[in-house]
This record gives structure tokens, sequence and C-alpha cells, in this order.
């Protein structure tokens, strides 16, 4: 595409530096004195720059108020013709409960030569418009985006239109069919080392899922700069797993994708320093354990892109493929980060970050991801890299595997090859190992305490859980039962019942599948029930004894439901919970009953409970939704799955 070809030959050529004026000048606070109550910050600030910088011309553009601050920030652009000049700001600090002034910067054009004028800045709202209409089209051909003209009859103008910033919907040619315009001056460096003001629209849209800045000269009538958005992450989204072999990949892409609240700058930065390789305050990606090399060699500085594409024949040989693979994992681990974030795997809980922001928690404990880069197969490795895989394999990790030290030390996800780093699945499944892990360290229930086949298998059963239910189109997987991993199966179930998933049942619960956004800022009672359901199961983990037993993990449940504050009288909610463990043959009577068979001839044990499918009493005006839905469920009962675990073991 021009447009991406552009972009890539992008200088940044516009404002000199050495023309600007900074001052930050917090010696002397002063301010016009108030005597009403309520402070018009904005007129305080204007005041201010007017009594101190005459001649100086301004727009406010808004206010900023940081939620837990008495601190209000004014700011405003430096205006030549009411138009204001790109790059310039005045930021004053208003203290709101005395009116004072308590900082300011400043950053304005100085020793401007030249002022570009046009008729554009006499005209009124509508012909500035179809000008802009005019030029949109001019910019679409220039930069082969689309051989369709834009009417102005049928473009939209959102009703927030301001002289300063125009939204535009209804674009043909933008991937969400909206346009970011603004008229803006462009200070540049003339050949004589004179400064000369370019009058230019900025125009800013999304074109293939990818967000770009374009400026164009309204007096030449050209595209003057392409820029691609630096923070681009192409990706395989968080909910749709599929496997490591491009199965109903949804692939897209995303500027800025964190969730501000649990990654408030970002997926880059580590206090200020920002990183150009996949590297920052939740996680860092090495290629190499040993000389704990990053992939700063395919992350390049100067070119700074998270942004790969794919090729459709997936084959891990390619370089392409392994930069986009990479980026993926980078990005997934990121996301899981901040959706736990929202679900309460916080800094307080001891969540996994490098600076924690608060005195909570501690910090230094980012996910390190080791990903050893060998292709699946060894066709093109030499017989040392061999011989080194063959270590690996046989000494730190033959799939992928994820490490919980204690709080305070860095989690090592391990992959062998560079294939799990698409596998969206098994890093959901990887991640929430590590955060079962950490809320048990967190309870102080220590020892090893998943080991033997009940706890292992709820421990895999919680991680499965997570993963499968991720899974925007998934449905219940008949094959975890093979792999005794039993809670899975009833909670996915829960999970659908609450939320009506595929299935008949009217939902009664609000659910919102999209765990992309800021839960923990929302009230108790306002939470979606599939994040009240994922919030129960998480804190069942911190109260369940070492080596939980399939009952000591179901009561550690209710528990929670029980002590919840929105779910706990919800007798549905609970009903529905009792029905999906009831349906697999752990029903509210299979407490305790089990017999155990032990094959001591492969050192294998078992234990087997026998099939319950009893509900509590209050449950059974809803008997009707169990046995609907059991009509619905093929019956692998737990009583099956040992059934053929032995047969497996006997072959
Ligand atoms: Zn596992």
């Amino acid at each position: 595409y021009k447009i991406t070809e552009l972009a890539n030959n992008y200088k940044d050529i516009y404002f000199a530096e050495k023309q600007v004026s900074f001052y930050n000048d917090t010696t002397d606070p002063s301010s016009p004195s108030y005597s009403t109550s309520k402070f018009d910050i904005v007129k305080i600030a204007e005041d201010y720059i007017y009594k101190k910088y005459p001649d100086l011309d301004i727009v406010n553009v808004g206010i900023v108020n940081n939620e837990n601050s008495l601190s209000y920030i004014a700011v405003f652009y430096h205006v030549l013709n009411n138009i204001p000049i790109i790059n310039s700001r005045i930021a004053i600090s208003v203290d709101g409960e005395t009116g004072k002034i308590t900082n300011e910067e400043i950053s304005v054009v100085e020793n401007i030569k030249n002022v570009e004028k046009n008729e554009i800045l006499n005209v009124d709202k509508e012909a500035r418009i179809k000008k802009l209409v005019d030029d949109i089209n001019s910019v679409a051909e220039q930069l082969e985006l689309s051989k369709n003209k834009l009417k102005y009859e049928d473009v939209v103008i959102d009703k927030d239109y301001n002289k300063n910033f125009i939204f535009l919907k209804n674009i043909p040619f933008t991937t969400d069919s909206t346009l970011h315009a603004q008229l803006i001056y462009n200070c540049v460096e003339e050949k004589d080392n004179t400064l000369s003001a370019k009058l230019q629209w900025q125009l800013k849209f999304y074109s293939s899922y990818l967000y770009y800045t374009v400026r164009y000269g309204i007096n030449d009538g050209k595209v003057i700069s392409v820029k691609k958005n630096k923070n681009n992450y192409r990706f395989i989204k968080y909910n749709s797993p599929g496997d490591n072999e491009g199965r109903e990949w949804e692939i897209t892409s995303a500027a800025n994708p964190e969730i501000k609240n649990a990654s408030p700058y970002g997926w880059n930065k580590i206090g200020n320093i920002t990183y150009n390789v996949p590297f920052g305050n939740n996680v860092k990606m090495y290629d190499d354990y040993k000389a704990r090399n990053t992939f700063t060699e395919i992350f390049d500085e100067s070119n700074f892109n998270f942004d790969f594409d794919i090729n459709k024949d997936y084959t891990n040989h390619d370089e392409i493929n392994r930069n986009f693979a990479i980026t993926n994992t980078f990005y997934m681990i990121n996301i899981l980060h901040d959706i736990y974030f929202n679900l309460g795997f916080d800094v307080e809980a001891g969540n996994f970050q490098d600076i924690n922001y608060t005195n909570e928690g501690k910090g230094n404990d980012s996910v390190i991801v080791l990903n050893y880069n060998f292709p699946s197969d060894d066709s093109n490795l030499s017989n040392i890299q061999k011989k080194y895989k063959k270590y690996v394999e046989n000494y730190v990790v033959n799939s992928m595997a994820f490490t919980t030290p204690e709080d305070g030390q860095h989690p090592v996800l391990y992959m062998l090859n560079i294939d799990y780093a698409t596998h969206n699945h098994g890093l959901i499944h990887e991640y929430t190992h590590g955060v079962v892990e950490r809320y048990r360290q967190k309870a102080h229930i220590t020892g090893d305490c998943f080991s033997g086949n009940e706890a292992y298998a709820i421990n895999e059963g919680l991680s499965e859980f997570f993963a499968i239910t991720s899974d925007a189109h998934g449905e219940i997987q008949q094959s975890i039962y093979d792999r005794l991993e039993f809670f899975a199966g009833a909670l996915s179930d829960a999970l659908f019942l609450i939320c009506g998933k595929d299935r008949n049942i009217d939902t009664h619960f609000k659910c919102d599948e999209n765990l992309l956004q800021e839960f923990k800022n929302m009230k108790k009672n306002e939470l979606p029930y599939n994040v009240h359901l994922y919030q129960i199961v998480l804190n069942a983990s911190s109260h369940f004894k070492c080596h939980p037993t399939y009952t000591d993990w179901r009561d550690a449940i209710f528990n929670e439901v029980d002590t919840h504050p929105v779910v706990r009288n919800n007798r549905y909610f609970k009903c529905l919970l009792w029905i999906s463990f009831a349906n697999r043959g752990f029903g509210s009577n299979a407490k305790e009953e089990y017999t155990r068979i032990s094959y001591p001839e492969n050192g294998i044990k078992f234990e087997q409970y026998e099939n319950n499918f009893d509900i509590p009493d209050f449950c059974m005006k809803y008997r009707s939704v169990l046995d609907n839905n059991r009509m619905e469920i093929e019956e692998y009962t737990y009583e099956k799955v040992y059934e053929r675990q032995l047969h497996d073991n006997f072959k």
C-alpha cells in the first residue's frame, strides 16, 4: 500500500527544536484573587497568561483533572489567526481549593517570519467543512485509499464540532468509518533558517486497522507527511485462542491496546525509560537464557514497530511470522496482566510488575518470557543447535511452563519453540497457573500443594477454565474430561448457564464478554456476572487446603459465593452453580463418599467418587434447568472419565 510505504519513509521534519521556548516556572506562584467559592479554572489560567505574556495568542483546549487530586491543569495551544500551532502547549496548574496557580509549563513558537494565509481562515463552518471534504478526497486519491469520492452530504459531523477539532463519521475508506481532522499551523524551518508557519490539515484515522497521522498542505494541495502510530501492535485477539497452527485466528491491530487503569503508562515503559523492544513493566521477552539477549536485532530501536505481517502459510522458519509470534506473546501476557488486574489480581494481591506505583505488594517481578526460539522441526538446525535443543527439552522445558516464585521475584514463562508464542489458549492457561500460585502464596498456604492426582487436576482445571471461557466462540470441549479437568467442565457449564451462552436458557444475569475494560473502577453491584464468577473462582484459591480434594475446592467456591456482597443472597445464581456440578455427577451429596483405588503395578493411584446428581433442596424449583440441560449435554459423567482413564492405563 502507498500509505504504508510513505509511513515507512517518514521523517520528522517539522518544528525546529531551537525555536521552542520552554519555561517551567514554579518559583513564585502568584494568581489573581478570586472571591467566588467555585473557581473558573480556565478564567484563572487565562488571566494569568495574559498578565504575564500579554502578546501571546492562545486557545483553551480543555482541563485535565486527576480524580484523586485537587489540582487542575488548564491546557491551551499557542495560536496564529485563531489556528493552533501544532506541538505548542501551555499548561497552567491551579489548586482547586485555593484557586492559586501552582505550576506553569509553556511551550510556544517565537520569531515566525512567514505565516501562510488562505481563504479558509475567513469562511463559515459549512464552507470550511466543504473544503475539508474536498481535501480528504485529495488525500484519499494521493494515498490510493479509495476511488470513491466522499460527498459533503454523506458525511456526518460529530455534534461536538468546534473550530479546533472536527470529528467526521461515515468515511468509506477508514477502518472504523471515522476521521479526526484539525486545522493547524505547522512551523518549519526554511533553507535560510527562518521559520514559516504552514497551514495544514492534520488527519488521524485507521486504515487496515493501523492508525495514521497525515498532514496535508492547504495551499500546496499535497500530502506533506504520513506517520504511522508507533504503538501499533498486530496480534491474535485474546478471545480467539485457537491453537498454534492458525486455526480460527482472528488477527487484528490496535494502537495502545493496554487497559489504562492496569497499565497507566503503557506496556513499553519501566519508570521513565521507554523500551523499543518487547520489554516493559509487566513483561520482558528473551530468546536466550544464558546470554539474556532480548529480541533487539528484530525490534530495531530506530524502527520501533510491533506491527508485523503474517504469511498465510504459517511456518516458524519465516522471519516475519517469528516477529509476529513474539509480538503476540508480548501482547497476550500484557493484556492478561491488565485483565487479571481488573479481576482483582492487582499490586496488593501480588501481581507481576516491576514498578508497582503504590506502596502495596512487592515490585521487581515482571514476567520473564524465555522463548528458546527453536523451530518446531529440526531440519534447519546445525548439529550443535540440535544438541542444545535436546538439552533444553530434557532439562528445562519440552513445551511450555510457568514458574512462580515468591512476590518480588520474577516468574518465568518458558517456551521451547516459537509455535507456542501464538498459542493463546496455552498462554492463558500458563499465566493462570501463575496467578493461582501467587494467590496460594499470599494466603500462606505452604508446600507443594498441587501435586497428587486430585490437586493436580484441580490446578489444571482452573487454568483450563480461564483458557476455555476466554474463547468468545468456544463451546464446552468434551476433551477436557479426558484430562481429568473435571472442574473446568463444571465451571464452564456454570458460566454458560449464568450467561446463557449457546444454551436455550433465558439469561437472567447481565454478563459482558468483553474483558478489555476497567472493571476495577466499577461498583461491585454494577459488575457483570461473568466477572463475579471469575472473581469467586480466583478468590477460592486463597482458602483451600494444601493438596485439596474436589470436595475442598467445591466448598471453597461455595464459601466465596456465600460471602460475596452481590451473589450471596442470589438463590438462582447459587443453584446454577450447584446444577453445573450435579450435572457432572458431583452433586450436593457427593462429599467424601468415594473409594480409593490404587494400581501399585504402575505406581498410579486414582480416587473415585460415585456419581451423585443431587442438588440442595432450595434449588429444587430450578430442577428443570438441570433436567433439560442434561438432555443436551452428553453424559460424560465423572465415573465415565475414570472408566476411560482406567481403560487407557490397562492398555
Ligand atoms: Zn497446566
